[in-house]
């Protein structure tokens, strides 16, 4: 049986790579290849980048703000009415459970509303200037945009950038993971469907140390947008430092989840296990530390041990699965090395971390408790289902145990007293804090790290206004002739 072929998507058209290789694509739940995907290389890179730059320069998409409007609209309807589709592909893809990915990604439409409609409502400026002139700005597109997009959350993550990145009148090149490039290419189509001049969106795939180089070191970006961890995040913003260009990273985390004395048992340790293990913990703001009270500790470990128990290990297109294979056989192997290292380290398992015999995968959720903060699987992003409990004594302690690791994406709180909530959060080092929720996000609410987590927000009007650069328009309107050398200059110039 022939596979499916997944092609570049340049000027509009579905095409190879100029190399005509094609790479496998492995269902996570069976190991079975599913799909070959165009190897995209440097000069597919270069060619997609100029493509897009003739694009932004002879199509009306950076001058015609009604017509963004409307194209972004009709790709939120679009990407509604194409939703089953998406949800399915993306499932598969990932492995993660497909009701993960219904609720995930019947939100995504809200992204593009949401910058439609900066656009139509974001005022420029007229600033103070003195009498006789009139002053203002303008924003404009920055050209051809770049946006690197990891795995765990393809859409989501790419959509974060996109609708920011077209609203704003930018022509981009993608490069998605090359192990969940399928949901892009059929998001591509649809943006075609949507009105977008062809050549404003392209989409090249290929190995990321290859294509996504390339695409992180061509001098014809006005910006690089990367999701990814911080070891990619460094060179991407290395080779964006040397051409110049803007650059955003949303990097790795380790999420804290500080659970206080006063919190509800049963609540707590639903939002707790929620956060440690949807997307089978990959995912950056996975809530990988609970910060536990000694006094509560032990009853704490029993009720999130047992709920851990309950979730359902299965395929991830059932509808009653919690937990789903994890991505690749790398990942797998990369969550049991962290296991064996917890285990010399002196953490206490005490549920899961092994391997599932068997087709795909899938690995036990693990439960460490008697961690502490030094141990390399309480600082590491392991990315899976490995979640480290534990003990605080005072407020403080607990405070500087969160603050305690290079990240800083985002922690949760778990309490009912109003003032320990905020007060806790404002000590916390992170860009984003839940109080008594994990996991929330909104296209309107900023999104991105402290620290080693990134650079840069995205969602909301900043991010809007990162994808933008501002034209300063200074006006005379003084009808009184001017000359500097007549003798008079000096004093109309600077009176
Ligand atoms: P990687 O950093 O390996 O890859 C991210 C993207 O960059 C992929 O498209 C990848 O391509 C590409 N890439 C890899 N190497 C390079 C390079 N040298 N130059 C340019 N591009 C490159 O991350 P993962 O895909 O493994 O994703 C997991 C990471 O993403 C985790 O660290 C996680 O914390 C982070 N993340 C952060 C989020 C946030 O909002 N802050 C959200 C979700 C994830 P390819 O896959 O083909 O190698």
């Amino acid at each position: 049986m022939s596979l499916p072929r997944y092609d570049q998507f340049i000027n509009g058209q579905f095409v190879p790579s100029v190399t005509g290789e094609y790479f496998p694509l492995i269902n996570p739940e069976t190991g079975e290849v599913v799909a070959k995907i165009a190897n995209s290389v440097g000069a597919d890179v270069e060619h997609a980048v100029e493509v897009a730059k003739t694009a932004f320069h002879q199509t009306n998409w950076r001058t015609d703000k009604a017509f963004r409007v409307q194209c972004l609209r009709t790709l939120a309807a679009k990407m509604r009415a194409a939703l089953p589709d998406l949800v399915a592909a993306e499932s598969r893809v990932t492995g993660r459970p497909i009701r993960e990915m219904q609720a995930q990604l019947s939100r995504l439409p809200e992204w593009y509303d949401y910058f439609a409609s900066v656009v139509e409502t974001l005022e420029d400026t007229v600033p103070p200037f003195g009498p006789g002139y009139l002053n203002y700005t303008v924003r404009e597109p920055l050209g051809v945009v770049g946006l690197l997009t990891p795995w765990n959350h393809p859409l989501l993550i790419l959509t974060k950038k996109l609708a920011p990145a077209l609203a704003a009148g930018n022509a981009v090149v993608i490069k998605p993971s090359e192990q969940a490039p399928i949901t892009v290419n059929i998001l591509a189509a649809l943006i075609k469907d949507s009105g977008i001049p062809d050549g404003i969106v392209g989409v090249v795939h290929g190995y990321g140390a290859v294509a996504g180089k390339a695409l992180s070191e061509n001098n014809q970006l006005g910006k690089i947008d990367l999701t990814g961890g911080t070891p990619t995040g460094r060179s991407v913003a290395a080779a964006a430092g040397h051409n110049l260009i803007k650059v955003a990273a949303e990097l790795g985390g380790k999420a804290s989840v500080l659970i206080f004395q006063d919190a509800n048992l049963e609540e707590a340790v639903n939002g707790a296990v929620f956060a440690g293990y949807i997307a089978s913990g990959q995912t950056c703001v996975q809530g990988a530390r609970m910060i536990v009270p000694e006094s509560m500790y032990d009853e704490f470990v029993e009720a999130f041990v047992q709920k851990v128990k309950q979730l359902r290990i299965g395929s991830p297109l059932d509808v009653n699965t919690d937990v789903g294979p994890m991505v690749s056989e790398r990942q797998l192997n990369r969550v049991l090395d962290y296991v064996n290292i917890g285990v010399k380290e002196g953490a206490k398992l005490v549920y899961g971390g092994t391997a599932i015999a068997g087709n795909g995968w899938y690995v036990r959720p693990a439960v460490f408790t008697e961690v502490t903060n030094e141990m390399t699987i309480a600082q590491e992003e392991i990315f899976g289902p490995v979640v480290c409990i534990m003990k605080y004594r005072t407020e403080e302690e607990a405070i500087t145990i969160a603050n305690g690791t290079e990240f800083g994406l985002a922690m949760s709180i778990w309490t009912n007293d109003i003032r320990k909530a905020h007060r806790v959060a404002s000590q916390l080092e992170a860009g984003v804090i839940w109080i008594n929720d994990h996991h929330r996000i909104n296209p309107s609410s900023p999104w991105g790290g402290y620290k080693d987590s990134g650079l840069g927000r995205e969602n909301g009007i900043d991010c809007y206004k990162d994808y933008t650069q501002v034209k300063n328009i200074i006006v005379n309107t003084n009808p009184e002739p001017f000359d500097w050398f007549d003798g008079t200059g000096q004093a109309k110039r600077y009176s």
